[in-house]
């Protein structure tokens, strides 16, 4: 399966393999939805809390520990109680006032629900601004399975299947790209995958409006999730994470041109693998991971972009540093003038 899917990916998108030099910023860990399979967010009264939307934040999260030219910063954060439609908009605001030409790529279609029902404002209106003040992309998180049985189980609180398409069909008519994800190797079972893929499929072929997409296995570790239902958790090995990549090429491929690998939650030598069974993008640099660190994974916070180098030539591909569109760069566009 993998080897059909590797030819498949040579022909549907060549051989150079992709990686984006970015920054992840979380911005606060306090969140109310309470999702079993998230061991990152915390309680409004923890200790362990934080909360930051100032400039001052941003600026000292892109700028240190590390000398590279970011192109991209990825903002999440989990739903903090004070939060309103206004603090996005401040985020994006101080962001731009940072660096005008990176480009955002923030707020999950969670994010992005809460903040309209913070405000007077529908959804549409709500993107509307945030692109107008330099939202550049969404990232296509929050869908875990697109079943709303699941849902119910790992993630109750969070918005339903509908409203997940909804914000991302709207996205798309507004020009704003999004990512699409899975979360996959938890409680469900085989059709939620065919079903969940089919439906992004589906869109995919409506708006041309998803960049990748990027499946993600579950990283059971500190996880409500493994405390309730240990005995039921479908247990994958590495054999299972391949073929889903491989799945994901042969099934989305015509439509999804590019297949993301996520070197977090499977290390580099199984990334490296995928990479050879139907992807075509190895992510970002990253620079600081918390969601999966927080999960029990451990394959680091980040990554520098010769480090991704070397992992590609070691499989003897090409490599390009892309932009957050797929738009190729100079080789080594990443070192700072
Ligand atoms: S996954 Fe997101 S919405 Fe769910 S608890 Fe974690 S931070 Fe909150």
């Amino acid at each position: 399966m993998g080897q059909v899917a590797d030819i498949i990916r040579e022909r549907q998108v060549g051989s150079i393999i992709t990686y984006v030099v970015n920054r992840n910023i979380n911005f606060t860990n306090i969140c109310i939805k309470n999702c079993l399979f998230c061991a990152y967010s915390v309680d409004f009264n923890s200790k362990d809390g934080y909360f930051d939307i100032s400039s001052d934040y941003f600026r000292r999260k892109i700028e240190e520990n590390h000398p590279y030219r970011i192109t991209e910063v990825c903002i999440q954060g989990g739903i903090h109680p004070e939060l309103k439609f206004e603090s996005y908009l401040e985020i994006l605001d101080n962001l731009k006032e940072i660096d005008p030409n990176i480009h955002i790529h923030a707020f999950s279609p969670q994010e992005v629900a809460h903040a309209a029902n913070t405000s007077k404002e529908d959804v549409e209106d709500i993107l509307r601004e945030f692109k107008k003040v330099g939202l550049g992309s969404l990232p296509g998180t929050a869908a875990e399975i697109l079943d709303d049985n699941i849902r119910s189980i790992i993630c109750p609180n969070k918005i339903s299947s509908a409203e997940w398409v909804h914000i991302i069909e709207l996205a798309h008519q507004l020009k704003i790209p999004t990512t699409a994800t899975i979360l996959f190797g938890h409680i469900e079972d085989y059709h939620h995958w065919i079903s969940h893929l089919s439906l992004l499929k589906q869109i995919q072929e409506k708006t041309s409006g998803f960049t990748e997409f990027i499946p993600l296995p579950f990283i059971a570790g500190n996880t409500q999730l493994k405390k309730n239902f240990s005995f039921h958790l479908n247990k994958l090995t590495g054999l299972d994470y391949i073929k889903f990549y491989s799945v994901s090429r042969l099934f989305l491929g015509d439509v999804f041109k590019n297949i993301q690998t996520s070197w977090v939650k499977l290390g580099f030598p199984l990334a490296q693998i995928t990479l050879t069974a139907g992807c075509n993008d190895f992510g970002g640099t990253l620079f600081e991971e918390n969601i999966t660190r927080s999960a029990g994974g451990s394959f680091g916070q980040g990554i520098t972009p010769e480090e991704f180098q070397t992992s590609i030539r070691q499989i003897h591909r090409p490599f390009c540093e892309r932009g957050t569109l797929y738009n190729l760069f100079e080789t080594n566009n990443f070192i700072k003038d």
